[in-house]
């Protein structure tokens, strides 16, 4: 007998690697590395991704008149949404191919006023920004990072606490010895994110430095050392955006270093493997390609910088209007309905530690590659952007013609699970719009864990795409 065909096969990648593959994946998670540790931020990813581009030959957008061909131009928001984009052979107003994806990551924002002093302790005052299990933030290492603005426009860097000599901060807990009543909680409510305060200093300020206008002592000392390092008073804080991220840098994974341990996998990880992609692309691709980094994912793809705001359907209409194109506004409208998207983010990987949050053969797997999620949303696919099937039939020609692995799944079991991406926020313009991307341990974790082949094979994947 023949054997029977079309089996769904979800199988461990690293055992059928060619030693070409395994190069190409080893130098490609090398690169990687190396950019999730600068990328600790929207506003470095961001940073990272236009020196990136930019040495490929990448130009503003603004610097162009006209569009042809082969041309590679870019388009930021505020310094934290980017749009890259390689010109295709078609006009931009027959559609694009999109990868989008977030630079945003779960974190520990610094609020408006944030300098405190309470028991000879001062602080800064901290509001979490995304899903997080609170617990996990305490006690770890944290770096901060970010900007502080003056109303003269001077804008102040701030990076701390990732350099060996640098110090870093970080929020304290109860030690068990004490923790009973902690203990008896439910891990939802054991921890009140206003208690949530970093270590900021300890030293009162030296006498011959005093100011009676300032009663803690503590925190007058961190304002004249404020002042004295970076120049900043405390209104500063007023026009800042500074984030707490684990301080740190990824690492290799196991004896056999087949995962990575990292900060903001989620969704640096796809995000990288869409930009990759793009500047691996042919000279002048059949269709338009474009990678989409947004931000402000994980609080709902709110704001301007967020997936929820123009930015993209202006964007295109600023791609029509440099390619001479009759009837520019309803070319605009054509070309976002005739455009198809990966929206690149992670999903859960089933740990094994964890299988009743599983839904049996529809989970995505370590190193089984990719995994595409047809439908997101919770409780009866709610809040859903649900793939049509022919475009799904689509995908899985482009990845089969490439030898691609890759899998399907959902976002955990039923009424168990759920979430969304920016999938729904693309679907609405009546484009194609499907989630793919890579499979974590840990996700929304100050470290999240990634497999080196599915970071490769997603890359691969994009790339396939964009290049269809
Ligand atoms: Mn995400
Ligand atoms: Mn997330």
């Amino acid at each position: 007998m023949d054997k029977i065909k079309g089996l769904v096969k979800r199988e461990n990648g690293y055992r059928k690697m060619t030693a070409d593959e395994a190069k190409a994946c080893a130098a490609y998670n090398a690169d990687y590395l190396s950019y999730l540790g600068i990328a600790k931020t929207e506003r470095r990813a961001y940073d990272e991704a236009v020196r990136r581009i930019e040495a490929l030959g990448f130009v503003e957008l603004s610097t162009k008149d006209t569009l042809k061909p082969g041309d590679k131009v870019y388009r930021g928001y505020h310094g934290k949404t980017l749009m890259a984009v390689v010109i295709g052979e078609e006009p931009v107003a027959k559609g694009i191919n999109v990868i989008g994806g977030h630079t945003d990551a779960p974190r520990i924002d610094i609020k408006p006023v944030p300098i405190c002093e309470k028991g000879g302790i001062a602080y800064f005052d901290t509001h979490y920004y995304g899903g997080i299990k609170k617990f996990h933030w305490l006690t770890h290492p944290l770096a901060l990072y970010g900007v502080i603005v003056k109303p003269d426009g001077t804008k102040v860097e701030i990076a701390i606490g990732d350099k060996p000599e640098d110090p870093v901060f970080q929020i304290t807990d109860i030690l068990p010895h004490f923790g009973a009543e902690q203990s008896g909680k439910k891990l939802g409510e054991a921890f009140d994110p206003e208690d949530m305060d970093i270590v900021v200093g300890s030293i009162p300020v030296a006498e011959d430095e005093d100011d009676e206008d300032v009663k803690e002592k503590v925190k007058l000392n961190i304002l004249r050392l404020l002042e004295k390092e970076y120049g900043v008073t405390e209104e500063d804080f007023l026009s800042a955006e500074l984030e707490l991220v684990p301080a740190g840098m990824p690492r290799e994974l196991g004896l056999d270093r087949a995962m990575i341990v990292g900060y903001g996998h989620d969704d640096r990880v796809c995000a990288y493997a869409g930009l990759k992609a793009l500047m691996d692309l042919p000279a002048i691709p059949r269709r338009t390609g474009m990678v989409l980094l947004c931000d402000k994912e994980e609080i709902g793809s709110v704001g301007a910088t967020g997936m929820d705001s123009t930015f993209f359907e202006n964007s295109v209409a600023e791609l029509i209007a440099r390619q001479n194109t009759p009837s520019p506004e309803v070319a605009v409208r054509r070309a976002l309905e005739a455009s198809r998207m990966l929206s690149a983010d992670v999903c859960a990987a089933s740990d094994p530690h964890f299988p009743t949050a599983d839904s049996p053969n529809n989970m995505a797997m370590m190193h089984a590659g990719g995994c595409m999620i047809k439908y997101t949303g919770a409780r009866g696919k709610g809040g859903a952007s649900d793939a049509r099937a022919e475009f799904i039939a689509d995908l899985r020609r482009i990845f089969a013609a490439d030898g691609l692995t890759w899998q399907a799944g959902e976002l955990g079991r039923c009424e168990k699970g759920g979430g969304g991406t920016i999938a729904l926020y693309m679907a609405r313009y009546g484009m194609d719009v499907v989630d793919f991307g890579v499979p974590l341990f840990n996700m929304h974790a100050p470290w999240e864990a990634a497999s080196k082949y599915d970071c490769y094979m997603t890359y691969r994947a994009y790339k396939a795409f964009l290049a269809d």
